[in-house]
């Protein structure tokens, strides 16, 4: 039976006194997807990241500089102080804020260097009352209608002028879906906005917009979740490797005898007599509630040694069943380490078998677990 994680990383079966679990942050996978993204990308297209809400939870200080030593130059955060605190672990990158300009804030975002992703005529009247003072993004709507301004506003735009402007940008809804006829629509409108603004560099893919093809590449690619291992689309190629791994300890093991019921709301039965694993592992750590199961659906899987754990019940706060009847004696000890989800398990099943995607499932990790950051930052040895 090979394991992956043991034979690709220096990983310690050693834990530390107290140690609940782990969340082993693979950076050489980082880097090395960065360059695979970047590698994707039509000629002269730069690869941005995003790294917004602490690198999708992986730790924004140890993944940005990955990044950076990978060749990234220009980040995408949501907030201001995200922005200001990369600023100050990456003082010459080129930082902008996706959620717009903040009431208020410009001198904020001036002292930082972070560049608004002005999304409304009422930020961009704003940013110019202030002097317009670095450059900005203009952002527009070309049919998601969450941020950004419209045709018509873009055009106000133009005619006026916005002096610092740096990037033109929209988001696309159904990039995840390949087939979607509002990808090409989204497309053509972003392509007419944009030249409004001759000469100014243009974005409008995040990762599963890489995968809709060279056309929708433009100047500067914005890539997240796939960055961190996560599949952006239903695309089989757009997932690349694993980066993050969660384990989590037994802390029990014991039988189940059939038409015994098992955890809150006695919500899953036996159907035969079986073995458990009880794992310090609950919702408070973000392995969501809904990833338990019940006799009416099944749950997400675990994985050890080589073998499936199926979820039992519900998740609790701090704990989590799984059906160990299928390993052999002796490998569930007491303290032993379980994969909830990594290279064998992968996050995006785990998410679906939830209910959710990807990204919930890596931003909601919780805190009482030891994290490390392994691996090759420069993605070039792994
Ligand atoms: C979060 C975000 C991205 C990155 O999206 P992924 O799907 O994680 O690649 C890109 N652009 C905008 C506007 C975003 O909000």
């Amino acid at each position: 039976m090979t394991d992956p994680i043991s034979s690709s990383l220096p990983r310690t079966h050693t834990p530390q006194p107290g140690d609940n679990g782990r969340i082993t942050i693979d950076l050489g996978a980082l880097a090395g997807n960065w360059k695979a993204l970047s590698a994707r990308l039509a000629d002269g297209t730069e690869c941005g990241a995003a790294v917004k809400a602490d690198c999708y939870g992986l730790g924004d200080a140890p993944c940005m500089s990955a990044l950076w030593q990978a060749g990234c130059r220009t980040f995408f955060v949501a907030t201001p102080q995200e922005g200001a605190r990369l600023r100050a672990l990456l003082p010459e990158a080129y930082v902008y804020i996706l959620n717009g300009l903040y009431p208020g804030d410009a001198d904020y975002y001036a002292a930082h260097e972070l560049r608004p992703c002005l999304g409304s005529p009422d930020e961009v009247a704003e940013w110019r009352a202030a002097g317009a003072p670095g450059p900005a993004a203009l952002h527009v709507d070309t049919g998601i209608s969450r941020l950004g301004l419209s045709a018509g506003e873009a055009a106000e735009v133009a005619a006026d002028g916005l002096p610092g402007l740096s990037l033109v940008m929209s988001h696309l809804a159904c990039a995840d879906t390949p087939n979607a006829p509002s990808n090409a629509g989204q497309l053509a409108r972003f392509r007419e906005i944009a030249a409004l603004f001759p000469g100014v560099a243009r974005s409008l893919a995040n990762s599963a917009g890489i995968f809709l093809g060279p056309d929708f590449h433009f100047d500067l690619a914005r890539p997240g979740i796939a960055l961190y291992g996560g599949q952006p689309s239903n695309d089989a190629a757009s997932r690349l490797a694993p980066v993050v791994t969660l384990e989590a300890r037994i802390l029990q093991t014991h039988a189940l005898a059939r038409g015994e019921t098992i955890g809150y709301g006695a919500a899953w039965t036996a159907p035969v007599d079986m073995r458990v694993a009880m794992v310090a592992a609950g919702y408070a750590d973000g392995y969501l509630r809904s990833a338990g199961s019940s006799d009416a659906r099944p749950g997400a899987d675990a994985w050890l040694a080589g073998y499936r754990l199926p979820a039992l019940g519900r998740v609790s706060m701090d704990m989590t069943a799984f059906d160990i009847s299928a390993l052999p004696e002796g490998l569930a000890e007491r303290g032993a380490f379980i994969e909830l989800f990594g290279p064998n398990i992968g996050v995006d099943e785990v998410a679906a078998a939830a209910g959710t995607i990807g990204y919930e499932l890596l931003t909601s990790l919780g805190h009482r677990f030891t994290r490390r950051h392994v691996g090759d930052p420069t993605g070039i040895t792994r």
